[in-house]
């Protein structure tokens, strides 16, 4: 068929990945990096599918490079690499809203139906859409296709999507929704290779990255999950707040006299590990520091994890695995050790050894509860929707 190039936009960021698509099966990774520092001293590095670096640049400010000249850069490379065979972008979409789930070709009338929820997703969306837009404007005739990362948890009961506000909010969209949703969907996936249709059973996969929630899927759907309307509901995260008593926000506007947008900076981007601990959002930085504060930011994030797990397990009636993934799920034994000593109770024994190592079950034999260690691959999901609606469409 030919490549497909994925894109992960943010608002100084940029994630890619190149996948060869062919008739049938998944695609295969090519190259994948990201150019990072937009706005101020962009560097783009693109690694091999084996992690070996093959580029490597980096822009002044001076050059006055922006997302979209960055682009058209990306574009240019990638078809001098591939020709003429690039033949789609999949895109990550943070918000589908109501109505959109299941991945779409993306058209102006989807465009602004999607850019009606920025203001639900101000963080992402809005980078998001500006990628899709900057692609239709470099190359025309290029398909494009937007996964949305609420998509996954469509389908959830209800009872779990509600909101105890009135019924008239309810109806113009303001419930919960849930994030992440192409990682849980690749972590899912994962699932069903290694344990067959009971799919973990009754799971708790925990995405544990900058942005951070969890999923509780039963035999790999969604079924709860701790983002909600917006993705600033749940666990604390680098920068976002995570579950508030709403009489806090009150307090900001009354007796603060902040400003929404104030409040939404603050919220968004100045609490979380970084607000409680007033050093960094990075967890790297946390772990390496001995300021009391890093350590207390730590234990609130480990703290939340635990609690709301226990939520979680009760909405799926018991659990049978749990899974660690992203850049801390993946990358910090520490934390994952000090979650997992907190669900002791729920029959959850780790095996210390195979936690430092990072082995792909990290629990003991005997432990009630598997504990797996899965790398999330949001990007390789999008090139396996792009392709295969892509197959879709050319199908006679
Ligand atoms: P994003 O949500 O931006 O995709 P990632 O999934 O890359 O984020 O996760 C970023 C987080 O992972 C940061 O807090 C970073 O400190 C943490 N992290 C990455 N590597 C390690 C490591 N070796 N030890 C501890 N934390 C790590």
């Amino acid at each position: 068929m030919g490549e497909i190039l994925c894109l992960n936009a943010g608002s100084s960021s940029l994630k890619f990945a190149l996948f060869r698509a062919d008739a049938g099966g998944e695609p295969t990774p090519l190259a994948a990096g990201k150019i990072e520092n937009i706005g101020l001293a962009p560097h783009l590095i693109v690694r091999d599918a084996g992690g070996g670096a093959i580029t490597e640049q980096r822009w002044t400010k001076d050059d006055k490079a922006t997302h979209e000249t960055l682009l058209e850069d990306l574009l240019g490379r990638i078809e001098t690499s591939v020709g003429e065979d690039l033949v789609g972008v999949g895109h990550r979409v943070v918000h589908g809203g109501p109505d959109r789930f299941a991945p779409a070709r993306v058209d102006d009338a989807l465009l602004a139906e999607l850019d009606g929820l920025c203001p639900l997703a101000p963080l992402h969306q809005p980078h998001n859409l500006a990628a899709v837009r900057a692609v239709a404007r470099l190359r025309p005739a290029l398909p494009q296709i937007a996964c949305f990362d609420t998509g996954f948890h469509h389908g959830q009961p209800a009872v779990a999507t509600r909101l105890a506000l009135p019924r008239a909010l309810t109806t113009e969209g303001v419930r919960r929704y849930g994030f992440h949703g192409i990682s849980y969907e690749y972590i899912a996936r994962r699932l069903r290779e290694l344990d067959g249709p009971a799919t973990g059973g009754r799971t708790i996969a925990a995405h544990l990255g900058n942005g951070a929630s969890l999923c509780a899927m039963d035999k790999g759907r969604s079924i709860d999950t701790t983002m909600g309307f917006t993705a600033l509901d749940g666990l604390v995260m680098g920068t976002r707040c995570g579950t508030l008593d709403p009489g806090a926000v009150l307090y900001l506007f009354q007796e603060k006299g902040m400003t929404p947008e104030q409040v939404e900076h603050l919220l968004y981007n100045e609490s979380g590990l970084l607000g409680v601990s007033g050093i960094s959002s990075d967890m790297r930085a946390l772990l390496a520091s001995d300021d009391e504060r890093a350590g207390e930011a730590i234990d609130l994030f480990v703290w939340q994890i635990a609690r709301q797990t226990g939520a979680l397990a009760a909405s799926l009636g018991g659990l049978d695995s749990f899974v660690f993934t992203a850049g801390i799920g993946e990358n910090a034994p520490e934390v994952r050790a000090r979650v997992a000593a907190r669900l002791g109770w729920l029959g959850v024994e780790i095996d210390e050894e195979a936690n430092r190592r990072g082995e792909p079950v990290i629990s003991t034999t005997s432990s009630r509860i598997v504990v797996r260690l899965i790398p999330t691959d949001e990007e390789r999901m999008i090139a396996i929707h792009t392709a295969d609606l892509l197959r879709e469409e050319t199908k006679p």
